[in-house]
């Protein structure tokens, strides 16, 4: 089968993944093998082609944002039968024993496997993933269209949840790339109004589009105190402007795997009880909730569709910045697979 591989994490711009013709992935017990559909490119990818995020396996094949049909059965698998369209995410496998995953925390879990970093993911033409960690992709989502949903769309709901943002409360959202321009869908069906913060012309045209009720700089004073916020852009600074601007008892979610330093600050920003907390991975109640809300409201994702073997294009893009919305390789059925 053909794959995106990475060797050597390096620059975007050295184009770190290269094509590889790789033996046909067998499903173990537990397992199914995907026929990949579409899959994902998302900053996670760049940061792990760049070497920014370690990975413990060379080569590896990145791509976390997998959507496919289950084309073969490993032992034991009864939640998914041959033709079904499933989604695998960016949590592969959890250990169930640790006290994160007893305490319904699996995202914390010391012993996670991630998808595209501990073991091969998506830029490939089949892929084998936990039938247990796949979901039922609902009917009427396009594949491109699914792909964002397994990671922008994830992140971007349970930022939501742990933003404690409830129906009608106003909501800023910090940052109007893939993730916010899910988000927001999410939460105007909530009846939230979103105040969205972000400099780029752009993105603020896209966010009245998406129904923001206010757009404006993060150094801006939005109309109303909010009750909830998530910052999706890594800039600390941006977390005291949050605080700024947030109601006492309000909570400011930090959606990014990395930060730059957050600015020394008076304290006044964080008394009254705000809460500043991050987010980090997903759990499997994240994905079981959020596939079907999104195809409920229906969330629509803006992508830029492009095939596998420009995955290294896709890298330099979002490292510029050039991506509206999410950007989706599109695997071509290549027929019948070669072993
Ligand atoms: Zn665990
Ligand atoms: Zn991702």
């Amino acid at each position: 089968m053909k794959a995106m591989v990475l060797r050597e994490p390096a620059p975007a711009a050295h184009r770190p993944l290269a094509l590889a013709d790789l033996p046909l992935p067998e499903p173990e017990r537990g397992q199914v093998r995907l026929r990949v559909r579409a899959c994902g490119v998302c900053h996670t990818d760049l940061h792990l082609a760049e070497g920014e995020i370690e990975t413990p396996r060379l080569p590896v094949v990145p791509g976390h944002q997998v959507v496919g049909v289950v084309d073969a059965l490993g032992a034991g698998v009864s939640r998914f039968q041959r033709g079904d369209r499933v989604g695998v995410p960016w949590l592969y496998w959890t250990d169930g024993t640790c006290d994160y995953c007893r305490k319904d925390q699996e995202n914390l879990c010391p012993n996670a496997l991630f998808t595209g970093q501990h073991v091969d993911g998506g830029f490939a033409e089949f892929m084998v993933s936990f039938a247990d960690w796949s979901y039922p992709i609902p009917e009427g989502i396009a594949d491109e269209q699914a792909a964002p949903l397994l990671c922008a769309g994830l992140i971007g709901y349970r930022s939501l949840r742990l933003s404690e943002i409830r129906p009608g409360e106003c909501l800023g959202l910090y940052g109007f790339g893939a993730s916010a321009h899910i988000a927001i869908q999410v939460a105007r069906h909530w009846g939230c109004p979103v105040y969205v913060f972000t400099r780029s012309e752009e993105h603020r045209r896209h966010a009245l589009e998406l129904g923001a009720a206010w757009v404006g700089d993060a150094r801006d004073e939005p109309p109303v105190l909010l009750d909830s916020a998530v910052t999706f852009a890594p800039a600390g600074w941006l977390v005291p402007e949050a605080l700024r601007v947030l109601r006492p008892g309000g909570t400011l979610a930090i959606n990014a795997i990395t930060m730059s330093p957050i600015p020394g600050m008076p304290y006044d920003l964080l008394y009254r009880e705000r809460t500043v907390r991050s987010v980090a991975n997903l759990t499997r109640r994240d994905a079981e909730e959020f596939l079907p809300l999104a195809a409920d409201i229906p969330v629509h994702t803006d992508v830029e569709v492009f095939p596998l073997e420009q995955a290294n294009e896709v890298l330099q893009r979002l490292k510029r910045s050039e991506v509206r919305g999410a950007a989706v390789l599109k695997i071509q059925d290549q027929g019948r697979a070669r072993g």
